[in-house]
């Protein structure tokens, strides 16, 4: 159980520490520097585990490769459209959007997922 709870925290510390909204397969490969023996499956396992817990929030855009993130306020986020890089955006997410949803519907709304896309401004200098 200690084991357990060990490889846990180290992908919550790793993703309390990044901006760079990993995919499962980046989160591995960086944990396995701190926990050598560590497998991809376990990785998964408490990806999944802590997406439960709230810990962990998943981006998940139709057509995209799940990336992941720890849990903090909700904001908005902007895809490159040439190197796939995702960024957090500072901007006040509309939240009331979700009632007037449902009000509207008679859905039950529980989110919503707004995402950006274009060109960072890496790809936007190389472009020019
Ligand atoms: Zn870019
Ligand atoms: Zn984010």
């Amino acid at each position: 159980m200690r084991r357990h709870t060990r490889q846990r925290e180290a992908i919550v510390r790793l993703l309390r520490g990044t901006n760079t909204h990993p995919t499962a397969d980046s989160i591995y490969e960086m944990v396995k520097k701190e926990i050598p023996n560590i497998s991809k499956g376990t990785v998964y396992r408490n990806l999944k585990v802590l997406l439960e817990t709230g810990e962990v929030s998943e981006l998940n855009i139709r057509g995209t490769v799940s990336r992941f993130e720890a849990k903090k306020e909700i904001h908005s986020h902007f895809r490159c459209e040439r190197c796939g890089r995702v960024f957090d955006i500072d901007e006040p997410v509309d939240q009331g959007i979700d009632r007037r949803v449902a009000e509207k519907t008679g859905f039950s709304v529980s989110h919503h997922q707004l995402e950006f896309r274009g060109l960072c401004c890496e790809c936007r200098s190389e472009s020019i």
